[in-house]
């Protein structure tokens, strides 16, 4: 075990959907990973639950092909796999029905001193019968939490809905909204550049920031995942939840300590004070749009429409919002947010634009003065750039130019950054909800969003349409272009 890795307390991770594609992908190999940095102890077990009639032996050998899937080969060592399988069990379940509850909770009561985690990898319409079951067969112990994976409701009411039916039987210091960007390093090194620097803070205003942008893009359509996402669209998949959860990391107020409530209450703040778009100003502060076929990475690539087989369908893929931020800090800075399928390229960051120079000393000779920019890079290479200007090298006289301050984490450290999971699920273990959304957060993002999606409807807002493998459509381009201002990759 390294210096650095303390271990969690005893625990049951009890998966919900323990056979999904969430499991697979993420959660088993994450908790796999925690196990090999030696920070699981002993007793800590996880439960894999779904319906399906595997034995012990039929899960295992799915937790194994998870594992020769998701995790590296040189990772997957014998004596570690070994470790990790013997915590492995499993109990079929059908959430809806009263069989398998019984098992379970016998399963559970030989751990009953345990941290009980109970994760609902399942679709969100489960979690209201799941919960009650939970409730209903007594399985919640003073240690236990459970997870609610996103999507958290549609709008307001459904979010309101499932909040309700699991507040029920939870507390909801034992509700763990997860988003898992807020498990990613460069997330939390937001914190840490704006809290732990005496550089930063006196500037992170509107004196001194001109504007900020958050994208969040995919270069990848919406493939096998069509049907779901046809009734969620970019607005509800990515921007009121992943965006707005780093625009409120971004702008917030210093919270008076790095603690759950705390950290919670000013995003919260942040989320009240966002200005309200409506039918009144909808048409000129967003953009939505559905790609149509373009070529990827060099490879013709097919539309929208195409790709879900229904040439009806009027969900965005991509929308890009001038959001604005009504307090005394944000006045006046636009936050210009954007996401969308089937972009140029995969990548999420924030970036923080400074406004320029008060008053320039030099002349023409030197070249235009850039102002200073602050990336943070959460995918694909996590790290942080500081963009400021110098003189170029050399005996050519005082020219400037502006280059980057460059700190890729992975460079940095030498070591791979561990997936958001990993932190995320061993916080859950902890209890530390930090990291995690509270209910009147979600519920104010939605009171944001509900009317844009409102506003669409009610003024029939056009789709605008991108050929794939572009930035989407020229209208995002003109909604921050209009400003005077231009998304990074436009301004080199
Ligand atoms: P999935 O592959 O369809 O898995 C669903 C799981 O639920 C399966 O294990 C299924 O197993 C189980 N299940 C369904 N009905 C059940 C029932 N009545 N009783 C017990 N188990 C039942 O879905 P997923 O991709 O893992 O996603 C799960 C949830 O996480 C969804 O809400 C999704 O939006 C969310 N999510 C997924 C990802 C991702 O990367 N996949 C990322 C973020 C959020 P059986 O069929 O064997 O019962």
């Amino acid at each position: 075990m390294s210096s650095r890795t303390i271990q969690v307390s005893a625990f049951d991770l009890v998966v919900f959907g323990g056979t999904g594609d969430l499991a697979a992908r993420k959660l088993l190999p994450a908790m796999f990973q925690r196990d090999r940095a030696g920070q699981l102890p002993d007793e800590g077990r996880i439960i894999g639950v779904s319906r399906r009639a595997l034995g012990h032996d039929g899960y295992l050998d799915f937790v194994k092909k998870s594992l020769s899937t998701y995790v590296k080969a040189s990772e997957l060592e014998p004596e570690a796999l070994k470790r990790f399988l013997a915590r492995v069990h499993f109990v079929p379940v059908d959430v809806t029905g009263e069989s398998g509850w019984p098992e379970l909770a016998s399963l559970l009561a030989s751990g009953n001193e345990a941290v009980r985690c109970f994760y609902f990898a399942v679709s969100p319409d489960l979690f209201a019968p799941i919960s009650e079951r939970i409730g209903q067969f007594g399985l919640i112990t003073d240690h236990s939490r459970v997870v609610l994976e996103k999507p958290l409701g549609k709008n307001g009411e459904s979010a309101h809905a499932v909040n309700e039916a699991v507040g029920k039987v939870f507390n909801e210091h034992q509700i763990y909204r997860i988003d898992h960007y807020l498990g990613k390093e460069t997330v939390q090194n937001l914190m840490a550049l704006r809290f732990a620097n005496r550089l930063f803070e006196p500037l992170w205003n509107s004196t001194h920031i001109d504007h900020v942008q958050i994208t969040v893009a995919e270069d990848i359509g919406v493939g096998d995942r069509g049907g779901y996402y046809d009734t969620s669209g970019a607005m509800r998949d990515m921007l009121q939840n992943h965006i707005m959860q780093l625009l409120c990391l971004t702008a917030m107020e210093p919270p008076d300590a790095f603690e759950a409530d705390a950290v919670r209450d000013e995003k919260l703040k942040v989320l009240k004070a966002l200005k309200r778009i409506d039918e009144r100003n909808a048409e000129h502060m967003t953009v939505r749009a559905q790609y149509r076929a373009g070529s990827v990475g060099g490879q013709p690539s097919a539309g929208y429409l195409e790709d879900l087989g229904n040439d009806t369908s009027s969900t965005e893929t991509f929308v890009a919002i001038r959001a604005e931020i009504a307090n005394w800090r944000w006045a006046g800075v636009p936050f210009y947010l954007r996401t969308g399928k089937r972009l140029t390229k995969r990548t999420s960051e924030i970036v923080v634009n400074f406004r320029p120079i008060s008053h320039n000393i030099f002349d023409a000779t030197a070249g235009r003065l850039s102002q200073n920019r602050l990336i943070l890079r959460l995918q694909p290479d996590e790290g942080v750039t500081l963009e400021v200007t110098i003189k170029d090298p050399g005996p050519g006289g005082m020219r400037l130019r502006r280059i980057p301050l460059d700190m890729s984490f992975v460079e940095t450290f030498g070591v791979s950054n561990p997936d958001a999971y990993e932190r995320l699920l061993m916080d859950v273990i902890r209890g530390n909800q930090t990291l995690f959304m509270r209910a009147d957060e979600v519920a104010a993002a939605w009171q944001w969003v509900d009317p844009i999606h409102a506003a669409w409807a009610h003024n029939d807002q056009r789709m605008h349409t991108y050929a794939g493998g572009t930035w989407g459509p020229s209208a995002a381009i003109a909604l921050i272009e209009r400003d005077g201002r231009t998304w990074l990759e436009d301004s080199e």
